[in-house]
């Protein structure tokens, strides 16, 4: 982050306009809005703005500008037409300890303004860091079309009603639960709908009828993060995002799903790599129990879908001995993520009418699998955990039956940015992993379907192949 994002109370003070055009309008414009004293320093003013003077609205001072001009100013605009002027205005307020920002040149900003949806008193401040102040004013566009004019009438309500919530709920979290449950129902719908009277009834009723109870009780959201990709959580997963208390998530869960989890939430890093366990299972499932007791509403993020090879199934074992809430939200499981990604049907009419998920994972020196039952060739085998042990695996297929030229892959790091597939048969699958050197999280994909990875990979992504596999 380059900028960092505030938003200032002006009311009532000075600050400094230097130009009389009509950027300098624009700018006087929004400072007044927000109800700042506004000084305007230009030999001459535009016809809009002269107005402003002779109706006292701003206070002119009709010469160029000058250095103390900024003496008890809060910040500066500079605004002339002149960039050598704006540049010693900014020189100027950096030696005064005065916030200037000189239009359209970023490097002499000590802010900048963003662009601005407004529906006061709720406000969206939209910034490129001065990269794209059009890219910018694109995404502001995209937001005003997308959020409804009433979520200022809720904001209104909500900051008339917020000293007596505040009375009424002594505990910070269940003040926040009774704001999250009372701005997303019926008040809400009735904000948007444009009656606000209703809205405030309804708003009221809810804090009437409020359980206090309900509002500190715990509870755990066991929530699958899908394969890695944030465009593919669902929206549940999304919104017990924002309201987490606390999140525990381990390596499968990516750094940029992480940037959607609710800021002030904590974050415990439960790991979980094959190795490398930050935390044994048996912990995780009593820190989990713990922190519900303690109130909590506990979001505990899973990679892919968290019934699948996810262990959340003794995670809610002991919740539910315990008596503690909680709730299960499906995710994408990261075999469907990498069969679209890597174009590769689990299924197909002509090659395959079944698919089967495998662990590829040992429990001691073994794989327990039922060998034998993975060798119909009309059968997509899908293995997670299998990378380490892709020598065995296939070979292991081959010698229990399955054909050594059937067609496999292998999906590292799919849904991602970085993902890669590499297309070999069952015989040299393991050897191309082994070259291009495939870490964990990745998925081996086995059965005729992978043979329509070449027409159907959309991402135009690179393949490798195994320089004996011939197509
Ligand atoms: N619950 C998860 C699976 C957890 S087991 C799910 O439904 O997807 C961990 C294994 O999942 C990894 O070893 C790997 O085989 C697979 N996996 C998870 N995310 C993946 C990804 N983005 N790309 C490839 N494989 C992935």
């Amino acid at each position: 982050m380059d900028y960092f994002p505030i938003f200032l109370n002006l009311a009532d003070q000075p600050c400094l306009v230097a130009g009389g055009g009509d950027v300098a309008l624009r700018k006087v414009t929004l400072l007044a809005k927000a109800g700042a004293r506004v000084t305007v320093v230009a030999p001459a003013l535009c016809p809009a703005l002269a107005e402003l003077a002779l109706s006292a609205k701003i206070h002119h001072v009709a010469r160029a500008w000058q250095a103390n001009d900024l003496a008890g100013m809060r910040l500066a605009i500079a605004a002339t037409d002149d960039a050598v002027v704006n540049a010693a205005i900014y020189a100027a307020g950096e030696a005064a300890g005065v916030s200037v920002n000189a239009v359209d040149a970023p490097a002499h900003c000590r802010f900048i303004v963003p662009a601005i949806v407004d529906r006061s008193p709720l406000v969206l401040a939209i910034s490129s860091g001065g990269n794209a102040p059009v890219l910018a004013r694109q995404v502001r566009a995209r937001i005003e079309a997308w959020l409804p004019h009433g979520y200022g009438a809720l904001a209104r309500l909500a900051g008339a009603l917020r000293e007596r919530v505040k009375t009424r709920f002594a505990d910070e979290r269940a003040r926040r639960r009774f704001w999250e449950q009372a701005l997303d129902g019926p008040a809400a719908e009735k904000a948007l709908a444009g009656d606000e009277a209703g809205a405030a009834a309804v708003l009221e009723a809810t804090l009437a009828a409020s359980d206090d109870a309900a509002l500190t009780r715990g509870a755990v959201y066991l929530v699958g993060a899908g394969p890695g990709n944030p465009d593919l959580l669902t929206f549940r997963a999304l919104r017990l995002m924002q309201k987490a208390d606390v999140v525990l998530y381990d390596n499968l869960v990516s750094p940029a799903i992480m940037e959607l989890v609710r800021r002030d939430a904590e974050r415990i890093y439960v790991g979980k790599k094959a190795s490398n366990h930050a935390l044994p299972q048996e912990e995780i499932n009593q820190l989990l129990v713990r922190l519900a007791q303690e109130g909590k509403s506990v979001l505990r993020l899973k990679g892919g879908d968290p019934f699948i090879f996810g262990r959340g199934g003794e995670e809610i074992e002991e919740l539910a001995v315990h008596g503690v809430d909680f709730e299960v939200v499906p995710g994408i499981t990261s075999a469907a993520g990498a069969s679209c990604y890597a174009g590769i049907p689990l299924t197909h009419r002509d090659y395959a009418q079944s698919v089967t998920f495998v662990t590829g994972h040992r429990r001691g020196d073994v794989i327990e699998l039922d060998w034998a039952r993975l060798t119909n060739d009309a059968e997509t085998v899908v293995v997670y955990m299998g990378v380490a042990q892709a020598p065995r695996l296939c070979a292991e297929l081959i010698a229990h039956g399955r054909a050594a030229d059937t067609p496999a892959a292998v999906i590292e790091k799919a849904t991602l940015p970085t993902q890669r597939t590499l297309i070999g048969t069952l015989a040299t699958l393991p050897a191309l992993i082994e070259q291009a050197a495939i870490k964990p999280p990745a998925l081996i994909i086995i059965g005729r379907v992978v043979t329509l990875h070449d027409k159907l990979n959309w991402r135009g992504d690179e393949t490798s192949r195994h320089p004996t596999t011939s197509h």
